[in-house]
């Protein structure tokens, strides 16, 4: 994980919450419901639990200081939302019930608005996980993590061959993509949130 801002996000952990018109204001009335992201405690669970951390340039907890920094360039221009996988587990386990798999989609959202998210990682490894969706109504780890490396990270890619040799031994990962049942229903579902999307 690097650091991709020249304001260590460590530091800004005491850094006050946005005033009206600040960057934490706008992601927080850009956010469906209540997000709670002004709650965050900097705890660092969210960071410790994701299985996408390590890829990340900041953690949830660095990237969620830096909102509240107002830096928000960085903020959009950071990998962390892209690489989110949209697990939930830093969500059901954050003390602060913060929602922050929906801060991530927000984050997304304004990142393409802006035209600030890195070509190389943004849209690809996003438009592979929603075929998978599309096509399975599930992702596919070991289709999506196979792609992304080969793709962008290739010298890198033998050293994942034990943890992914590992988790398909526990059976944590399948080595073909499993459709769920009920694929049309979701579809239907899907194509009526795009329609939602498109009247705005
Ligand atoms: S787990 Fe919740 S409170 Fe803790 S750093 Fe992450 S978002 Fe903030
Ligand atoms: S929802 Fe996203 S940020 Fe949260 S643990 Fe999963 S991959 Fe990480």
């Amino acid at each position: 994980m690097s650091n991709g801002t020249s304001v260590h996000p460590d530091t800004l952990a005491s850094a006050p919450t946005g005033a009206p018109g600040s960057f934490l204001d706008e992601v927080l009335a850009a956010t469906p419901g209540d997000s709670r992201l002004d709650m965050c405690i900097q705890c660092g669970t969210c960071g410790g639990s994701c299985p996408s951390a390590s890829d990340m340039d900041h953690t949830p907890r660095q990237l969620f200081a830096m909102i509240r920094a107002d830096m928000r360039e960085a903020v959009l221009r950071s990998s962390t939302p892209w690489y989110c996988v949209s697990c939930y587990y830093c969500t059901v386990r954050c003390p602060q019930e913060v929602h922050i798999t929906d801060v991530m989609y927000t984050l997304k959202s304004m990142a393409i608005r802006a035209k600030l998210y890195d070509e190389a990682i943004a849209p690809d490894f996003s438009q592979t996980f929603i075929d998978y969706i599309e096509n399975y109504g599930r992702s596919f780890e070991f289709g999506l993590a196979t792609r992304h490396n080969l793709k962008h990270r290739l010298r890198q890619a033998p050293s994942m061959i034990p943890m992914g040799l590992g988790m398909f031994t526990k059976g944590r990962m399948d080595l073909t993509p499993q459709r769920i049942e009920g694929i049309d229903q979701l579809r239907s579902i899907l194509a009526c949130a795009i329609e939602l999307e498109a009247v705005g």
